[in-house]
């Protein structure tokens, strides 16, 4: 018999993981309706904490056999719901699957149960001289599984890639409860890459419970800049020519006026008189003449600054010095609390020679909607971030942001971009695919999910559009009131 209530719910999941493991109530419904993601909420019926691939594993049979839909969630920090209980039923927390299980260090591989925090895998294996170098903002919280749900990039993309070019192998339960491998810890490419599949799938295809990830080495040298501009728009303009020149540096870092409004409000911190832009830039090198390279590097990039006007040049002297020029990028979105209560980060890619006509696009969306915007963001991949500031208890201002994000992401797709470089598509840009994908490219992706997931229960609603009973529960999700 299906369980039809929460206690019904509760109880057969408390059999299953013991009592301590199994959340429900207001509280924990309330602390699991969204992700960072805070337009759209729903509730789940229950929280889960197991804490090994058996029990997720179990969970998942359960769920299939109830008819309960379930979600994977490893910190909640993603950016476009994907983490949403969206029919409610079942959030599949990997709070407890945190161990590292095995590090090989003259094979550069590390496997970790998929709860761990990014951080922690580089924590692991610094003293070696190696790290794990998908480096999300969110990297001190967010999971190995979020990071490979999501793909996610960082600040380091732009040198050392994404995440899919970081993992081999997977332990993979799958939406029916089975227990796939998928690659392995040398993983050697022959077969169709389930691995790629899986990664960036956002939670669709199954709960991945172990992975077995890269390690690369750490730089031997590192040049950090701080570059001051008048304007945002010499800074975009820096950042092209800086590519456009053949350099790569490991990352090209932009922080607007907003963002050092909030810098100035929340830690006061102080920038150059008349800096309406910052752009940091790091550039690393390994193996012989690291420094010489670095440095080369840094000077071709500081130049084009100047040659753009730039107003102030700050180079690190040391780690300290280095780790207070990061301040800005690591600390501007949390600055953002003392501006207004909620923000939402939008995430779109466009050429980066687009990048000072697309900020321009972003200022006067912000102006015609009425709705402050802030921009930070990951330039050298141009990967935009326009963050917009609000207030969400007021449903006037929730539409007003929605709006203005899809305006900017359609003018992405018109300049020959994309939806996302890293956040994901999850609830928030699902109805935006078919701006960017052609019927036939939609049905495809629905091909390829249909390998592993038939059915509604596996975190439905996200990713593709138009699936059916997601259509009216979406008018739910936004704004629900507590
Ligand atoms: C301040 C801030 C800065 C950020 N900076 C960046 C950045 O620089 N780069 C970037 O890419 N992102 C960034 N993000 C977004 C976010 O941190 C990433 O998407 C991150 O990878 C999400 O990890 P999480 O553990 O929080 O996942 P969650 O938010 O819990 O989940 C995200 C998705 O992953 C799925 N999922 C989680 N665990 C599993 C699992 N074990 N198996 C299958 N699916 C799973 C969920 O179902 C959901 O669809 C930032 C977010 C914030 C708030």
């Amino acid at each position: 018999m299906p369980a039809s209530s929460t206690p019904d719910l509760a109880g057969g999941l408390r059999k299953l993981l013991g009592e301590d493991r199994v959340l429900v109530g207001q509280d924990a419904q309330r602390a699991y309706d969204c992700d960072a993601y805070t337009v759209e909420r729903s509730k789940p019926t229950a929280i889960v904490l197991p804490g090994s691939t058996e029990e997720v594993a179990a969970v998942v049979r359960w769920c299939n056999e109830n008819d309960v839909p379930f979600t994977a969630r490893g910190a909640g920090t993603g950016l476009s719901g994907g983490a949403l209980a969206a029919l409610g039923g079942v959030i599949i927390s990997t709070k407890r699957m945190t161990r590292i299980l095995d590090i090989d260090v003259p094979n550069r591989r590390l496997l970790a149960q998929t709860g761990a925090v990014n951080k922690k895998l580089t924590d692991a294996v610094r003293e070696f001289g190696l790290h794990f170098a998908p480096d999300p903002s969110s990297q001190s919280v967010s999971t190995l599984g979020g990071n490979i749900a999501e793909n996610s990039g960082g600040p380091h993309t732009l040198k050392y890639g994404v995440t899919v070019q970081h993992v081999v192998g997977l332990t993979l339960v799958d939406p029916e409860g089975n227990v796939i491998t998928l690659g392995g810890k040398l993983a050697s490419g022959e077969g169709f890459d389930f691995v790629g599949i899986v990664v960036g799938a956002e939670g669709t295809l199954g709960v991945v419970t172990e992975a077995w990830v890269k390690l690369t080495p750490l730089p031997k040298a590192v040049e950090t800049s701080l570059i001051a501009f008048r304007s945002v728009r010499d800074a975009t303009k820096t950042v092209a020519e800086i590519i456009a020149s053949g350099a790569i540096p490991a990352a090209l870092e932009i922080m607007d006026k907003g963002i050092l409004a909030a810098l100035r409000a929340a830690f006061g911190l102080q920038y150059p008189e008349g800096a309406e832009a910052l752009l940091l830039v790091e550039c690393d090198a390994a193996g012989e003449g690291a420094q010489e390279r670095a440095e080369g590097e840094m000077r071709v990039a500081c130049d084009i600054g100047l040659a753009n006007g730039a107003l102030d040049v700050e180079t690190a002297q040391d780690e300290a010095h280095r780790a207070r020029l990061w301040t800005a990028r690591k600390k501007g979105i949390g600055a953002m609390g003392r501006i207004a209560p909620s923000i939402v980060t939008h995430d779109g890619v466009i050429p980066r020679s687009k990048l000072p006509e697309m900020l321009d696009m972003v200022f006067d969306v912000s102006q015609r909607h009425g709705v402050g915007v802030a921009n930070l963001f990951h330039a050298g991949d141009g990967n935009l971030h326009p963050c917009f500031y609000f207030d969400d208890r007021d449903p006037d201002q929730v539409e007003r942001v929605v709006a203005a994000g899809e305006e900017i992401m359609k003018r992405c797709i018109e300049l020959g971009g994309s939806l996302t470089g890293e956040h994901g598509i999850g609830v928030e840009k699902m109805d935006l695919m078919p701006l960017m994908f052609s019927e036939d490219d939609l049905r495809l992706q629905a091909m390829a999910k249909s390998i592993f997931n038939r059915g509604m229960l596996c975190n439905p609603c996200k990713v593709l559009p138009n699936q059916k009973s997601c259509v009216e529960h979406r008018k739910r999700w936004r704004g629900v009131a507590w």
